[in-house]
C-alpha cells in the first residue's frame, strides 16, 4: 500500500501537484475499497468514517485531480452518477471493462484481453489510434437474467 502511495506521489509531482494529507487520506480510502466503483458521495462517506473531516467539494476536487493524473479512472454505469476506481497499478494505466446488471446493479469486471483484436481493427479500418478504451456492457447478470422463453427484451 505504501508502494502505491509513493507511486501516486511521484505521479502528482510530475504535474506540480502535492500529495497533501487530505489527498493521501482519500487515496487510502480508494486503496481500502479496491474493486468497488465509488461515487463522490460514497468516497466522502467512507473518508469521514475516520478523521480528519473532509468536505464533499474537497473529495470531488481530489478525485478529479486523481483522474487528471491517471490515478483513477471514472465511469458511468447509467445511473447518472460518476464513479471512480483506482487504475490497476503496473498495467500502465490499462483499463478493464464492466458488465453492469440493469436490474440489480451488480458490476462484474472483465479483462481487456477479450477485446484484444479491437484496437488494431479500429486502427486498420478507421485509422483510429485508441488511447483509452473502456467498455460498459449493460444487461442481466446470472441471478437476474430473464427465464428462458419469456420475452422481457432489453432496455
Ligand atoms: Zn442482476
Ligand atoms: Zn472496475
Amino acid at each position: 500500500m505504501e508502494n502505491v502511495i509513493s507511486l501516486v506521489e511521484d505521479r502528482l509531482k510530475n504535474g506540480q501537484w502535492k500529495l497533501t494529507n487530505r489527498r493521501k487520506h482519500i487515496l487510502t480510502v480508494l486503496l481500502e475499497n479496491r474493486g468497488k466503483h465509488l461515487s463522490v458521495e460514497e468516497v466522502h462517506g467512507l473518508a469521514n468514517q475516520k478523521a480528519p473531516y473532509v468536505g464533499l467539494a474537497t473529495v470531488y476536487r481530489t478525485l478529479e485531480l486523481f483522474l487528471l493524473n491517471d490515478v483513477v479512472q471514472s465511469m458511468d454505469f447509467g445511473d447518472g452518477r460518476k464513479r471512480y476506481e483506482l487504475c490497476d497499478p503496473g498495467s500502465g494505466g490499462q483499463q478493464h471493462h464492466h458488465l453492469i446488471c440493469i436490474r440489480c446493479g451488480n458490476v462484474v469486471e472483465f479483462s481487456r484481453d477479450l477485446l484484444k483484436g479491437l484496437e488494431p481493427e479500429l486502427n486498420m479500418r478507421y485509422k483510429f489510434k485508441v488511447e483509452t478504451l473502456q467498455l460498459n456492457v449493460f444487461g442481466f447478470c446470472r441471478k437476474c437474467r430473464p427465464e428462458k422463453g419469456s420475452h422481457q427484451g432489453t432496455v
